[in-house]
């Protein structure tokens, strides 16, 4: 029933459907009602009566395993009712999952670690996300893993990261953010400095064992690793450098059959990969699409999406910024020092003079007090972006989600800008 002026439009769905929409338009709201029965967005349950605001860009589903009826007011781009799902066998997995945290919790062991990889755009973060939600809500703690430096679900792009999940994500913003733990990268694809992403994958995985030493729940619980689209040549070396970090027991293959084959044959006997199908809801996005996305990302780490958040701007003197990148040009292995591989160089820290390059720029505030720590195997406490660079006064601004003064502790400069237009 759709009802043109208001556009408001009312779903009746059958058990094991899942109503789809999208959001294209910018500025167009749309708000979703259950109205009866049961329903979850990507595993996190309705609340009936509750309205659900969504904004350009969401592209959701609706899946309901006993039937529903669903409001949808405001106007959506797409919106149809798909009677095959995935979902099912999305469900089995948790299931198998779950069996693995029972024998955990019987035996004092650790619970499954569990990567999710394939191509781009056939819903790894989402199947994460589905995952995570089901364990959260059998009262499990798993930890989620994220090494898509291109989209940076934990943080912002840019960064790979893990969260303690803790409670069902928000059906409209995704897991809460609170104390992630994030390490900087610097740029949208694992390409551009292969050395520093396997150097960060496996710093995050000895972080992430250590936590599950230390905490029964979490230990029990597992792991769940959302990984790269990037499967093919180097690409996929760096997923098998990830399983073999983070000892993963199982790998599950969304869509891919040739990625499978490999990972079949290349992976030891002890890790079980798992072919699934992607769902026919997952959006592929364009590249622009893909851009809008980390924009919005960074967009709402400084400003909040649902609770407004008011950063701060101020000035910072060039000479009291202690400002680094990682890694320099590799260079000829005739001209290295004694003893260093060419590679080395990509790991490296180098001092950054300030100037103009530095406008729209994203810098991670490290915890590292000083260049001579070990600055790149060092956690991030968070983000600026330089708005502002005033050549003649040797100044530049930032936009700051804390207070004046910028911590004296070390500035990471980051491939990644953001141009912001509030
Ligand atoms: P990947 O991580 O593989 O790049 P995502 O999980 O981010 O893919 O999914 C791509 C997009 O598709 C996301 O915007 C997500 O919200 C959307 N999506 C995923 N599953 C569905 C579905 N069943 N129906 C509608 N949209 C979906």
């Amino acid at each position: 029933m759709t009802d043109e002026k208001t556009q408001t439009q009312e779903f009746k769905l059958d058990p094991d459907c899942e109503l789809r929409f999208e959001v294209e338009t910018k500025n167009e709201k749309v708000t979703v009602e259950l109205k009866t029965g049961l329903a979850e967005v990507f595993g996190t349950e309705l609340v009936k009566g509750r309205k659900y605001e969504f904004t350009a860009g969401a592209k959701v589903a609706v899946f309901t395993w006993q039937g529903c009826t669903v409001e949808l007011v405001g106007k959506t781009d797409v919106s149809y009712v798909a009677k095959e799902t995935p979902m099912g066998i999305y469900l089995n997995c948790h299931a198998a999952m779950e069996r693995l945290r029972e024998a955990a919790e019987k035996d004092d062991t650790r619970g499954p670690i569990t990567m999710v990889v394939g191509p781009s755009d056939v819903g790894k973060s989402t199947l994460c996300r589905l995952l995570l939600n089901y364990a959260v809500r059998m009262g499990r703690r798993p930890i989620f893993v994220d090494l898509d430096v291109g989209q940076g679900h934990i943080a912002i792009p840019g960064t790979v990261g893990a969260l303690l999940v803790e409670r069902p994500s928000n059906v409209v913003d995704g897991f809460s953010q609170q104390a992630p733990l994030v390490f900087h990268f610097g740029h949208k694809t694992p390409q551009a400095n292969i050395a520093l992403y396997n150097l960060l994958v496996t710093r995050l995985a000895e972080v992430c064992s250590d936590r599950l030493q230390a905490n029964k729940k979490a230990r029990m619980s597992g792991i769940v690793i959302n990984t790269c689209g990037w499967v093919k040549g180097e690409g996929y070396k760096l997923l098998t450098h990830a399983a073999q970090a983070f000892e993963v027991d199982a790998i599950l293959v969304l869509d891919q059959e040739r990625l499978y084959n490999e990972l079949v044959r290349d992976m030891p006997d002890f890790v079980r990969v798992v072919l699934l199908p992607k769902s026919g809801g997952v959006v592929e996005r364009s590249q622009v699409q893909r851009t809008e996305a980390r924009d919005q990302s960074v967009r709402e780490y400084f400003y909040g999406s649902r609770t407004p958040l008011y950063p701060h701007s101020f000035e910072v003197k060039w000479s009291e910024a202690r400002l680094y990148k990682i890694g320099a040009p590799v260079l000829p292995a005739s001209c290295m020092p004694l003893g260093m591989k060419a590679e080395d160089n990509l790991t490296k820290l180098v001092a950054v003079t300030p100037g103009p390059n530095l406008l729209h720029h994203l810098l991670s505030v490290s915890f590292a007090d000083s260049p001579e720590d070990d600055v790149v195997q060092t956690n991030v406490a968070g983000f600026v972006c330089v708005t502002n660079v005033d050549v003649e006064r040797q100044t530049f601004t930032v936009l700051s989600p804390q207070p004046r003064p910028l911590p004296n502790t070390v500035l990471l400069l980051s491939d990644i800008q953001f141009m912001d237009s509030h």
